[in-house]
């Protein structure tokens, strides 16, 4: 999705900058699985248009780019400061998010295709997939939304530089274009789990 919602000035005071430091190094310890909960991204319209990890979201705060909406129960403490974490977060100034041409991202093919291999339908953590090739790039494939699809590494290996059928492999389905109907579905299904999430996504 958009990921150009990190520019803009905030605060840069001590406060600000103890937290940053925080927000990094939470992530990398056991208590930092809060700061890697999902939280829902709303336009300053309240439009729903993303959802980011909450290390992230509390950046966007810090830097006075977006607002705390919900907040999701959990405390990020730095120094003497506790921060709540956020659920929902909501950009202070209105953007623009052309919708119909969302970056053509590793990210975004893997949010596209929902973490499952577009092959054998099993669903992996991000890092353990991998982008295949439908028309292999060696065959003049494009590197396109048309073009590319989440993939297990088993199945990469299986496919090498083959056309599916070649090697009697099959798509799930074909692969489209990331529209705002698949992005708006996606984040209904994760919001699922998170009520707080709900006012902004079913109505
Ligand atoms: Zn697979």
């Amino acid at each position: 999705m958009s990921g150009r919602i990190e520019n803009g000035a905030g605060p840069t005071g001590r406060h600000a900058a103890g937290l940053f430091a925080a927000a990094a190094a939470m992530n990398r310890d056991s208590n930092g699985n809060a700061l890697h909960a999902p939280v829902l991204v709303l336009n300053a319209s309240y439009e729903p248009i993303n959802v980011c990890a909450a290390r992230r979201a509390l950046v966007l705060v810090l830097k006075g780019v977006a607002m705390t909406e919900e907040e999701n129960g959990h405390f990020l403490h730095a120094a003497r400061i506790a921060m709540r974490v956020p659920s929902v977060i909501r950009l202070l100034e209105y953007r623009r998010i052309p919708h119909q041409s969302r970056a053509l991202s590793r990210k975004n093919i893997l949010l596209r295709d929902r973490n499952t291999c577009q092959y054998c339908a099993t669903v992996l953590p991000s890092g353990e997939l991998t982008l295949d090739h439908v028309i292999p790039r060696s065959r003049g494939g494009s590197s396109t939304w048309e073009n590319l699809v989440a993939c297990c590494h088993p199945c990469n290996r299986r496919k090498g530089n083959q056309f599916p059928l070649e090697v009697g492999m099959k798509l799930m389905r074909e692969p489209r274009a990331f529209n705002l109907h698949t992005s708006r579905h996606i984040m209904r299904l994760m919001g699922r789990s998170d009520d707080k999430w709900r006012k902004y996504l079913f109505y």
